[in-house]
């Protein structure tokens, strides 16, 4: 077995609750806070893994949802796990599914066995529990795994709040029940999906719990204790950034947060801008996912140091400066804003795959800035300075 995954803080900012440490996984060591991209169907859209690993990405996001119906778990496996299977040597984090089950189209119905959802592919149906969850990720073989939970909508009632915060916390029970017994060898990793033990590439994955209960405060302890009581090798804050406001979703984060254990990582699922990066940070947030860089760079809106610029606009049209004039990325200092507005204007595909690499670069430059904040006690000061704005 290569070393269990492990989590080690190695600097805390003197003012603020932000933390810097090493995420210690089978497919190496990743520096935190870190923001992981999306690589939804084992691909980040509009750039390749050779850019992906010269910007410095050591984590990806893969969405299980998507592999699970396409290509099939159990391909990627046959080909060698998600990692050979992409061509990714680093660590990948997979989500459980829950969330896009529930968000695409609405094909889902959960019970307390799990998710019965359509295929938004084909309409086929099918079946997924918090055991299968494990199985499923297990099989592709990521290294972190999440469990299966359920993700409302901004507003849900409080009654349904309480609903899906104690429905993961009983699914949170049966997939650590479950994930430790396939670790001990007392349980075949298969349900109903079937997939077979995972394959004998050595590895240690890790199983992140999920804390949901909405901007109910009272639901978030209640349900962060929970988790904490069944004991996760790191934590995530589900069920945020779904429309709430940002004040409210920085305070429940903040709040959530102060409930979880110092010691293990905090994952803020599906967060978010720059500017939300640097404020959970300081609430003492270590990992964060996305798609907004890439999402926007194929919608022709980049992340500059000045903000958010839609190159579309007319008035780049004759513009020879780069996208960022102090951005040190390798699109900014061979293009013009005026070349990549043409190239979005005549719909080419370097567009996206030009703007992809540079939103990217502009959001890995912002976690090494707060990370280097940390690391020297000065995020106070950085925050500040970052909420002033440009
Ligand atoms: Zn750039």
């Amino acid at each position: 077995m290569s070393s269990p995954f492990r989590f080690e803080i190695v600097a805390r900012d003197p003012n603020t609750r932000a933390r810097a440490g090493l995420l210690h996984t089978p497919h190496g060591v990743i520096e935190t806070p870190v923001f992981m991209p999306v690589g939804t169907a084992a691909t980040v859209k509009a750039i390749d893994q050779d850019a992906l690993e010269e910007l410095g990405v050591r984590l990806l996001l893969a969405n299980t949802y998507h592999l699970y119906l396409r290509p099939g778990h159990e391909t990627v496996q046959q080909l060698g796990g998600l990692h050979r299977f992409m061509g990714w040597p680093h660590a990948i984090l997979t989500d459980s599914g829950g969330f896009q089950i529930m968000s695409l189209q609405g094909l889902g119905k959960v019970t307390e066995e799990g998710f019965h959802f359509r295929s938004h592919l084909d309409g086929s149906t099918h079946f997924l529990s918090p055991e299968d969850a494990v199985n499923v990720q297990l099989s592709l073989g990521a290294d972190i795994i999440m469990m299966l939970d359920q993700c409302l909508a901004y507003p849900a009632t409080e009654e349904a709040t309480r609903r899906a915060a104690r429905l993961t916390v009983r699914w949170a029970r049966r997939a650590r029940q479950h994930f430790d017994r396939i670790q001990t060898g007392d349980a075949p990793a298969s349900v109903s999906t079937g997939p077979r033990r995972p394959n004998s590439e050595p590895r240690a994955p890790a199983l992140f719990g999920i804390v949901q209960g909405g901007v109910d405060r009272e639901l978030r302890r209640e349900a962060a204790e929970q988790m904490v009581e069944l004991g996760f090798e790191g934590y995530a804050i589900g069920g945020l950034a779904v429309g709430e406001p940002k004040e409210v979703m920085y305070e429940i984060a903040e709040f959530t947060a102060s409930h979880l254990p110092e010691e293990r990582p905090r994952y803020l699922m599906g967060v978010g801008t720059p500017a939300d990066l640097v404020e959970c940070a300081a609430r003492g947030v270590d990992m964060f996912d996305c798609v907004l860089p890439t999402r926007n760079a194929r919608n022709a809106c980049l992340f500059t140091s000045q903000g958010r610029i839609s190159i579309r606009n007319a008035r780049y049209a004759c513009d020879p400066s780069p996208v960022d004039p102090t951005c040190l990325c390798r699109v900014c200092r061979r293009y013009s804003r005026g070349y990549l507005r043409h190239l979005f204007t005549a719909r080419e595909v370097l567009a996206a795959m030009l703007a992809t690499y540079h939103n990217l670069y502009f959001y890995l430059d912002t976690m090494m800035k707060i990370r280097q904040a940390i690391c020297s006690g000065e995020y106070g000061t950085y925050w500040s300075r970052v909420r002033t704005g440009p």
